[in-house]
């Protein structure tokens, strides 16, 4: 348990209906006796000055001195919630009218004793309140502090307090929905799950290999290459739900790519249309290159523009070509979108040949328009298409690509394209309510280097290593997935994963 006690704004700062002060710590209630005074029960009870709190005007509250530490006695029952006024007990000003709620520890939200102001939602009241508290005894939290203590306190274990962040920053219902699973422990519990088997499997090599003549059943290298080859596949599972999980999370960065007037714009016109979402705006993506952002299905698609990504002579073009390029290399799906009324000219074909091996959807727009079934090459030589459709054309160059067929103009196709879309994020599977998604870079890394350390173990099983050579890597495994859930993380890790967190969470 934390010694010392601390305080936040911890609503968003700026204008709103109210605004929460709060304080977590031995000394919260301590603290809030000295700045609160409850109406009708604090300055009541004393009599001395005559005041009745529930009536009594904030010019005379303000000539009331006394009353803040007549408050001082004032022992709330928890949990419950307490109108009255934030007094400075320097001078009896009142600052502002608010509700009051003491929720003693262990259960509260840190574990710890947490005292909470509800005033109103300006700037300068949620300032005044905390500069009270902060003379009054408590110091100005960390970001991430009540979290932290949170985990500290045994309240939640690490990968629950990271969910704490992914939910407030979580820019889709998906990402939302992702982070609620984990904060209930989904997650937490698949770990500890698999992390317990692999301590009866330490436990079992341990045994054998330090009472091999004992009459225990043996723990032969068939039997013990089942049992890690078996845990790793569960981490192995829980790692290919990861590249959806990450998408959820972060959002997917695509990029609408294709020669001029092939409709470019216009389809970003109807995606954004479609959109019926609140889309926000992203801080801190990049400057020079424009990103649009649309919700489909629940599923964050940041679009970068990429217009022209040619060779061009012009200087001013060229540094417009170059961000192009870049964006185009840093998408994780082009949607490549060709006139299928013109057919496939040369400079398709060179787009089409940049797109091989890269994940693509190909859109055959203007599909309102007669369709040109042909293929203009460089020199101009113009060719059917093969097997007469613009199609079995592009399959045929770019084989893994999803092809579909759409009008920007009416919308026709439009249904397919999300189809398609979110097919690539879940990588076809349908997901059933219980599955864990690992959607933080930090798990990933550490479900990684688990799978990693089973692999090793169990080749050396095969080859039939000294066991307590396997043992350093079973346990490496162990230790790697108790770092997700914080009972192997360092000082650092933990301190790292905290940094990321908003002031007065
Ligand atoms: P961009 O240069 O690739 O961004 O292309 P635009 O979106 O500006 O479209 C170029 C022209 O094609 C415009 O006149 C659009 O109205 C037209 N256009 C775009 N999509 C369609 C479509 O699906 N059908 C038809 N008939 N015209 C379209």
């Amino acid at each position: 348990m934390s010694e010392t006690t601390i305080a936040a704004i911890s609503t968003a700062y700026g204008e709103a209906g109210i605004g929460i002060v709060r304080m977590s710590g031995p000394d919260a209630l301590g603290v809030l006796r000295k700045v609160f005074v409850p109406n009708g029960s604090g300055l009541k009870q004393t009599g001395e000055n005559g005041l009745d709190g529930a009536n009594a005007t904030v010019d005379q509250l303000q000539n009331s001195v006394d009353s803040a530490e007549d408050a001082g006695t004032w022992v709330p029952q928890p949990r419950h919630m307490y109108y009255g006024r934030i007094v400075d007990p320097k001078d009896g000003s009142v600052v502002d009218e608010c509700l009051a709620v003491y929720m003693p520890g262990p259960q509260s939200y840190t574990g710890e004793d947490v005292a909470e102001v509800q005033c109103h939602g300006s700037v300068i009241s949620y300032k005044k309140i905390l500069a009270l508290m902060l003379e009054n005894g408590a110091q100005p939290a960390e970001p991430g502090e009540f979290t932290k203590r949170a985990f500290l306190n045994g309240r939640m274990d690490l990968a629950q307090a990271e969910a704490v962040i992914d939910l407030i920053k979580a820019r889709s219902a998906r990402s939302f929905d992702c982070a609620v699973g984990q904060l209930e422990g989904m997650l937490s519990q698949k770990i500890r799950a698999v992390r317990a088997e692999l301590l009866d499997l330490l436990t079992e090599l341990a045994v054998n290999m330090d009472y091999p003549d004992e009459d225990i059943e043996e723990l032969t290298y068939g039997r013990l290459g089942n049992r890690i080859s078996l845990i790793n596949d569960e981490l192995i599972k829980l790692k290919e739900s990861s590249a959806e999980g990450r998408i959820l999370r972060e959002g997917l960065l695509a990029a609408i790519v294709g020669k001029p007037n092939v409709g470019k714009s216009s389809l970003m016109n109807v995606l954004l249309r479609e959109d019926r979402s609140i889309v926000t705006d992203v801080p801190g993506t990049t400057r020079d290159t424009i990103e649009e952002q649309i919700s489909l299905r629940g599923i964050t698609i940041r679009f970068v523009d990429t217009a022209g990504i040619r060779s061009s002579a012009d200087k001013v073009e060229s540094i417009g070509i170059e961000r192009s390029k870049d964006a185009f290399n840093r998408a994780e799906l082009l949607l490549l979108v060709l006139d299928s009324s013109e057919g496939i000219s040369a400079e398709d074909l060179e787009l089409m040949e940049m797109a091989k091996d890269r994940p693509a959807i190909v859109i055959l727009n203007k599909d309102d328009l007669p369709a040109a079934d042909v293929v203009i090459a460089a020199d101009g030589v113009v060719r059917r298409a093969a097997d007469g459709s613009l199609e079995d054309e592009v399959r045929r160059i770019l084989p893994g690509a999803r092809i579909v067929k759409l009008s920007a103009k009416t919308g026709e196709g439009l249904l397919q394209l999300e189809n398609s879309i979110e097919e690539y994020v879940t990588g076809g599977r349908v997901r059933r309510e219980e599955d864990v998604l690992v959607t933080n870079v930090r798990h990933i890394a550490l479900i990684d280097k688990a799978i990693e350390e089973l692999s090793w173990a169990g080749r050396m099983t095969g080859a039939a290593e000294a066991r307590d050579f396997i043992e350093v890597n079973v346990r490496a495994a162990f230790d790697a997935l108790g770092e997700i859930t914080g009972e192997t993380a360092s000082g650092e890790v933990i301190e790292e994963v905290f940094r990321r967190f908003c002031l007065g969470k």
